[in-house]
């Protein structure tokens, strides 16, 4: 199974903001460069991720990008199935759809897979994803001055 690139984009911002306190406050630009990213990009996932819960923007001059308390918390499993949406690993329904489809043992059989895939993610948090070697090298991300 292969997450969509803005999945993946969404979950280095998480890990990102999750090192903050010793990163420093980060800004979307600053996530988006740290992480070598289009800042565009990474706005699209900012915003989703608020819209989730995990992240919030506090403004001021000690503003900046950072993760709510749930969301540090937070399954990876879950937000990956909230990021990538209800889709199947197949298309079909697509067009043409498939002739199969009302009656398609191997579509059950890639639903179950796929659900298999997100279970095996439940049990980690996001916190856990930044314990070491992950959360150091994050650190010390600066990235390319912004644009
Ligand atoms: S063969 Fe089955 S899994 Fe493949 S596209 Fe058709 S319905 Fe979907």
């Amino acid at each position: 199974m292969r997450l969509t690139k803005f999945t993946d984009l969404a979950l280095r911002a998480v890990m990102r903001l999750a090192v903050s306190e010793l990163s420093g406050p980060s800004t979307t630009r600053e996530v988006a460069a740290a992480m070598d990213v289009p800042y565009a990009h990474m706005a699209k996932a900012v915003t989703r991720l608020q819209h989730l819960g995990v992240l919030e923007a506090r403004r001021g001059r000690s503003g900046g990008l950072e993760l709510t308390a749930p969301g540090r918390q937070a399954s990876v499993g879950w937000l990956v199935r909230k990021l990538e949406g209800a889709g199947e690993v197949v298309a079909c329904e697509g067009e043409p759809p498939c002739p199969l489809r009302g009656a398609c043992r191997l579509r059950q059989a890639l639903r179950d897979a796929q659900e298999a895939f997100y279970a095996s993610l439940d049990p980690l948090t996001v916190a856990d994803l930044v314990a070491s070697p992950t959360g150091p090298v994050l650190v010390g991300l600066v990235g390319r001055p912004p644009e």
